[in-house]
């Protein structure tokens, strides 16, 4: 017999805890400590995951020795497009609102959120830069150890020469026993959900909440169709003339590859095998562009932590300023370049966003969990647009270069 899919089961368990605490009562409470623990859990491989998966991407990056203008290409279309993705979702999560339909703030659930006043931008550039890293990496203080990882990564490509280096090999290795061990807590997510679901039924959030789960994931999905199927074409057609069908058909195996798997990292041989054969890319410029992409441009994880922070703090009833939506902005971009490609990442790396704001506490780990239950599907279909973008910046690159791209070639 077919063991259920992860996702499946994460789904039951949301429904069976719910009907649990129904059932039980306070009695069912005794559950409620499986849930602390996922978070825990969750929590406890976010810092030392973002920090290699950090290094391993931007030390990769130096190791190619292309740091020139093709680095300068590729980074600028990963930046951009990754930050336009963001601002679709800002956008649509301002004008939906999906987190309003529910009024925690009546029911006495929540204690007023103290978030940190907005600090100044200059004060904000200065503290990313920290003057103990391991302190920044003790308080978790996301935007100085990623700026701190940054650095490093760079460093760890310049010493040890091109080839053989040693302590890029054993931070590489490092980084996939992280990419395991977050593996291994995912699995257990139909534990903790449960226990998060036994919570959340104990507190009466009712339908509400549950209406707004749903206009979550409907303004994420709007946003991921519009970056997929406007946004990306438009930069293709700007820097090829070419019809941007011939992209989506020439992918369409990644594209239903990533679909199933979650992964952009998993879909990996596949893009490449479909950018080179396909799309008729250079292996030079495929073989740079696309295992990078795959690390650290992810568009459809940007959008959507942006979207879901924001919907936290909507369900929670917390007005967010502007400087702290532009905080936001800054750290989804940062973040997004700092998930792991595996199934459920983003949700990981959603804590880093959430600590840099200020939104913490009971509640927020009881609505990610339930942010948790409805993730596949959008995981699902952030992949496809992770891995497209990854594609269009390897055509838009290509082309740059004078490539002229037929397919069919196998080029050098
Ligand atoms: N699963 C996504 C990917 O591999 C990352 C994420 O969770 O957003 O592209």
């Amino acid at each position: 017999m077919n063991k259920l899919k992860l996702h499946w089961q994460i789904i039951i368990s949301l429904f069976l805890g719910i009907i649990f605490s129904k059932a039980l009562g306070s009695y069912s409470s005794f559950a409620e400590p499986l849930g602390d623990l996922f978070i825990r859990l969750l929590k406890m491989v976010t810092v030392p995951l973002v920090i290699l998966s950090m290094i391993t991407g931007v030390s990769n990056i130096g190791a190619t020795g292309k740091l020139g203008w093709l680095g300068i290409k590729t980074v600028g279309y990963y930046l951009s497009t990754s930050f336009l993705a963001i601002l679709i979702g800002l956008f649509l999560v301002n004008w939906i609102r999906p987190g309003l339909s529910v009024d925690l703030t009546n029911k006495d659930l929540v204690s007023p959120l103290e978030l940190p006043d907005p600090v100044p931008p200059l004060d904000l550039i200065l503290r990313i830069v920290p003057t103990n890293p391991l302190k920044a990496a003790v308080n978790g203080d996301m935007l100085a150890i990623i700026f701190f990882s940054l650095i490093l990564g760079i460093c760890v490509s310049r010493v040890g020469g091109e080839k053989k280096n040693r302590l890029a090999g054993i931070l590489e290795d490092a980084f996939q026993a992280m990419m395991e061990m977050t593996r291994l807590v995912i699995l257990i997510a139909p534990i903790g959900v449960f226990g998060l679901a036994v919570k959340l039924g104990n507190q009466n959030m009712g339908g509400d909440f549950f209406k707004a789960v749903g206009w979550y994931m409907t303004t994420i999905a709007t946003g991921l169709t519009v970056h997929l199927f406007i946004v990306l074409p438009f930069i293709y057609y700007v820097f090829t003339r070419k019809n941007p069908i011939r992209q989506f058909v020439g992918m369409a195996n990644a594209l239903a590859t990533v679909f199933a798997t979650s992964s952009s990292l998993a879909t990996l041989p596949v893009t490449m095998e479909c950018v080179r054969k396909n799309l008729g890319v250079s292996k030079t410029v495929s073989g740079f562009v696309l295992p990078m992409g795959a690390t650290v441009n992810m568009d459809g994880t940007a959008l959507f932590e942006c979207v879901g922070v924001i919907f936290i703090a909507q369900v929670m009833g917390v007005d967010l300023s502007i400087s702290q939506q532009a905080l936001i902005v800054f750290t989804a971009l940062l973040a997004s370049i700092g998930t792991a490609a595996i199934p459920s990442a983003g949700l990981v790396t959603i804590f880093i966003i959430l600590e840099t704001v200020g939104l913490k506490g009971e509640m927020v780990s009881i609505i990610v969990g339930a942010m948790l239950a409805a993730d596949r599907p959008l995981d699902m279909y952030r992949g496809i647009v992770n891995i497209f973008s990854d594609s269009v910046g390897a055509v838009v690159v290509a082309s740059s270069e004078g490539e002229n791209l037929n397919a069919e070639s196998s080029k050098l």
